[in-house]
């Protein structure tokens, strides 16, 4: 999948968009331009339902971060750690380091962007009444309640019963509340999620044959989109659970090979990266391991003066951040190596010995593998 486009940074969390944004912002403007307010504003210039268009289709976006901010928003204050959110013109995904612990937190998490939903319907009906009987300008008034009844829409469609929707994730909550079992709530949430989406492409297929082309293409690519999200979010949320359990010590990868601090870094480069082709290494001294080289960390130092620079000196030194304890949680692990946005943590026992490497990788694997036995 290709990368999405970072714009801004708002309450500390990242916001960036998805690529299909711009052709649904694009096929949104154009229906709005074309369809929906010739319809209800008859008698304007065709600029000005292009202005109408491309102002609501801004507006509907900004509607649709107010909801996810008001997710991340409320997770951040629960203590998990939002950084990052991903937007689509339905909704977005914010990048969860970790999922919550509690029913109840995932409850408040979910319920939150609905609320804002409800709370902007409102307003904009509210700004609406205003504006017309202060001024009684119809391209205005029309634009504000085209925004009250999609933020209606956008509510009512959230909170359908479906995981990964608002919806559902207050529906799996509370059957997790009650029966204690993520996994069955999840499944159910989801199977839902999905039977939702094949009635919308069906749904839209039958308007697409029946000459409603504009609102069947809308139903198709929502359908499309739900039954994705459903399928893959409950893939991710098995293999998280598969790594229940699972410390630092059951995966790691012992024996590593590490690199004496005191050589030049044309020496490591011949002497192990050629040869062991890893990406990084363990760097002792005399007194123990003090560090962990990667090829990064020689990039960052000009070709000229590799023969004279000491591997202890361009390593990354070792910090409690970047460590990771045998005993520690994989889950743990993971979202440490998420947050610290780092790929591999050196494993150091008690007595402060290396007792293995572990990488984001070596997770990975080890969650594949499980999800397979298990199927
Ligand atoms: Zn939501």
């Amino acid at each position: 999948m290709a990368r999405p486009i970072n714009l801004f940074k708002i309450l500390g969390i990242r916001i960036s968009i998805d690529y299909t944004w711009f052709i649904v912002f694009i096929l949104f403007a154009w229906s709005l331009a074309y369809g929906y307010y010739p319809a209800h504003v008859p008698g304007l210039a065709i600029p000005a339902y292009i202005v109408m268009g491309v102002i609501s289709s801004l507006a509907l976006f900004i509607c649709v971060l107010i909801h996810e901010l008001s997710h991340s928003y409320t997770s951040n204050r629960l203590g998990l750690d939002i950084k990052e959110i991903t937007l689509f013109i339905f909704g977005g995904m914010a990048k969860l380091t970790r999922e919550p612990d509690k029913a109840m937190d995932e409850l408040k998490i979910a319920v939150a962007g609905p609320l804002a939903s409800l709370v902007l319907a409102v307003v904009f009906y509210l700004l609406r009444s205003a504006v017309d009987t202060a001024y009684h300008f119809q391209p205005v008034t029309s634009v504000m309640g085209f925004l009250a009844y999609i933020n209606l829409a956008l509510l009512i469609f959230n909170i359908i019963p479906g995981f990964p929707l608002d919806g559902g994730r207050i529906l799996r909550a509370v059957w997790w509340a009650k029966t204690g079992d993520l996994k069955k709530a999840t499944r159910v949430a989801s199977r839902i999620g999905k039977g939702f989406a094949i009635f919308l492409i069906v749904y839209g297929f039958f308007q697409i044959i029946s000459g409603s082309f504009v609102p069947g293409v809308w139903a198709l690519l929502i359908g499309v989109f739900l039954q994705q999200a459903a399928e893959g979010s409950y893939r991710q949320l098995i293999m998280k659970l598969s790594l229940e359990g699972v410390k630092v010590k059951d995966i790691m990868t012992r024996n590593v090979i590490t690199i004496e601090g005191g050589i030049s870094i044309s020496d490591a480069i011949e002497r192990y990266f050629f040869r062991y082709h890893f990406v990084s290494f363990p760097v002792v001294s005399n007194h123990g391991v003090v560090g962990l080289i990667a090829l990064g960390n020689v990039r960052g130092i000009e070709k000229e003066r590799w023969p004279a620079t000491a591997v202890l000196d361009a390593m990354e030194k070792l910090s409690p951040e970047r460590v990771l304890h045998p005993n520690d949680n994989v889950m743990h692990a993971l979202s440490k190596m998420l947050s610290e946005e780092v790929g591999r943590f050196l494993v150091i026992d008690e007595g402060g010995n290396l007792a293995g490497i572990l990488s984001r990788r070596d997770i990975m694997k080890s969650m594949e593998f499980k999800t397979e036995l298990e199927g």
